[in-house]
């Protein structure tokens, strides 16, 4: 479904993307962990073209796209395509939740109104938030803004979801309701690739690990080859370290 050739990412001289090559099949949920600063968030705002990479391709369905050249209309293309749910939510803050999720189907896909806010109720609906549908995000716990978060990518029926660290900035006990949403996602056979810092996530969810670190994809693997046989120094390093 979706492959990624040498991807490479300077900021000033600062090269944070190192050469990656990714390859995610349909239904397939790709997990990325490693250690902070090291270029996962980077990757994920590159696959979308919220930055620009230096070099590198993709293949995206059927279309090829130059990675460090795209035309409009691959961005947007791609977008319409493709969702993504950031670590710190990203709602428009003067949008009640329903019009949160409806936005990107009136804007982004030119829907009516009216058909854009049913589906935003049924989105709503799976992350059991329907009753808070009038509620700004102000009025929300962090929890029931990122599953709004999730809701608003979901509705888009993209081919694939982008996750972003999506319950970093989450209190402890808010963590569970957002996993089993994803996981419940996961369980309908949504294509994702989650930046995340939570193992259990990764070991029970995940088709495929990677360990990312400096810049560079150093292992990966099926859950158990990664979490109990983990082959590189670096990936045994880090999952000792939080272990
Ligand atoms: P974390 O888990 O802490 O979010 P990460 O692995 O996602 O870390 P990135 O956020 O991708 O790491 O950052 C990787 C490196 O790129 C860092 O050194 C960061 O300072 C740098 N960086 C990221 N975005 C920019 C930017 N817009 N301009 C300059 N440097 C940047």
């Amino acid at each position: 479904l979706l492959e990624l050739r040498d991807i490479e990412k300077t900021f000033k001289d600062n090269q944070v993307l190192k050469g990656i090559d990714l390859t995610v099949e349909q239904g397939e949920v790709v997990a990325i962990i490693g250690p902070s600063g090291s270029g996962k968030t980077t990757l994920l705002r590159n696959i979308n073209f919220l930055e620009t990479a230096n070099s590198g391709s993709m293949t995206f369905r059927d279309q090829n796209i130059d990675m460090a050249r795209p035309s409009k209309e691959q961005i947007l293309w791609t977008r319409r395509h493709m969702a993504m749910v950031f670590q710190n939510y990203n709602l428009f803050k003067n949008k009640t939740a329903l019009e949160n999720i409806s936005e990107g189907l009136v804007f982004g896909q030119n829907m009516a109104k009216k058909e854009a806010d049913s589906l935003a109720e049924i989105a709503l609906d799976q992350v059991g938030l329907l009753d808070k549908k009038d509620f700004y995000p102000s009025q929300l716990s962090g929890g029931q803004q990122q599953r709004i978060g999730i809701a608003r990518a979901t509705v888009l029926n993209p081919d694939i979801i982008l996750f972003d660290e999506p319950t970093s900035a989450l209190d402890p006990e808010l963590v569970g309701t957002v996993l089993r949403d994803m996981k419940q996602l996961a369980e309908q056979g949504q294509t994702m690739i989650v930046v995340t810092h939570q193992m259990s996530f990764a070991r029970d969810v995940a088709d495929r690990v990677m360990f990312f670190a400096d810049g560079e994809i150093l292992e990966q693997g099926d859950a158990d080859e990664i979490f109990d046989h983990p082959k590189n120094d670096r990936t045994k390093q880090f999952l000792s370290a939080i272990a």
